[in-house]
């Protein structure tokens, strides 16, 4: 989670990313989750599993939603994702901290404590068709996959060969709903689409009209949530959600 500019634009070149208008309340709010992760920070002898952890950065998520809420209406981006709909749930989700999978998989235990061993399992499953692709990539990348542009790196293509697999998120319900949505990471949170919502099918990754963007608001709340991360994580580099949650939830 380095330095980021406001916008991401993931069909890139395809779009002109809106500019981002931070308004005085905007400001605010992130004021408020900047102390709440001061708090934790100064806050030595707490780990993610104690209450008072996990209900702070808890209000600290809810108050980012409405940041967020307050920062597209100012910048007048209008999304058109709606509750149900989950094709972006097929990305293998990255740049989640430590953290974050702590609270998730807290939030998880406590809700749904019936589903965590299929939720595990189906994330094995995920990591090790990922590790696939990866050695793919390597080697010969199946032809039925559609890949971006030829000097796209070799990531990206690993990120665009996974997303074609169309595997959903095991943390979505039958509904197509987030079952660990007031927790869920800042990568999903901060990813929209502007135009039109059917061109997020895996399939039409290259559309056209895959006008989707990543919103970034505020580096210093990254920054924090990153100190936060290298304090805990002593373990594994790998930020992805699913084998993150692979290791947290293993030991249930
Ligand atoms: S990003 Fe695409 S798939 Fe995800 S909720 Fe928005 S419109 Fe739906
Ligand atoms: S955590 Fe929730 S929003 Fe994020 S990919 Fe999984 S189901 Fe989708």
């Amino acid at each position: 989670m380095s330095s980021r500019d406001n916008f991401s634009d993931t069909a890139e070149g395809r779009a002109n990313p809106p500019e981002i208008v931070i308004t005085e309340s905007a400001g605010k709010i992130i004021i408020t989750i900047e102390e709440i992760l001061d708090y934790l920070i100064s806050r030595k002898d707490l780990n993610p599993d104690d209450n008072l952890f996990y209900f702070k950065f808890r209000e600290a998520l809810d108050l980012y939603d409405l940041l967020l809420e307050e920062v597209l209406a100012a910048s007048e981006i209008s999304s058109v994702c709606k509750t149900g709909c989950k094709q972006c749930c097929c990305h293998w989700v990255e740049n989640v901290s430590f953290v974050e999978g702590a609270v998730i998989s807290r939030y998880l235990k406590e809700n749904h404590p019936d589903l965590v061993g299929q939720i595990t399992g189906s994330f094995r499953e995920d990591a090790d068709i990922f590790d696939s692709v990866c050695v793919s990539a390597d080697d010969k990348i199946p032809e039925h996959h559609i890949f971006g542009d030829e000097s796209d790196d070799r990531y990206d293509l690993i990120l665009s060969c996974f997303y074609q697999f169309g595997r959903h998120c095991a943390l979505l319900d039958k509904n197509g709903r987030c079952m660990v949505y007031p927790v869920r990471p800042f990568t999903c949170r901060d990813y929209f689409n502007v135009r039109d919502a059917s061109a997020c099918h895996p399939e039409k990754i290259n559309d056209e009209n895959n006008a989707t963007l990543i919103v970034y608001i505020s580096d210093a709340i990254t920054e924090k949530i990153e100190v936060l991360h290298r304090r805990f994580n002593k373990v594994s580099d790998d930020m992805s959600l699913r084998r993150l949650l692979v290791r947290f939830l293993k030991y249930v």
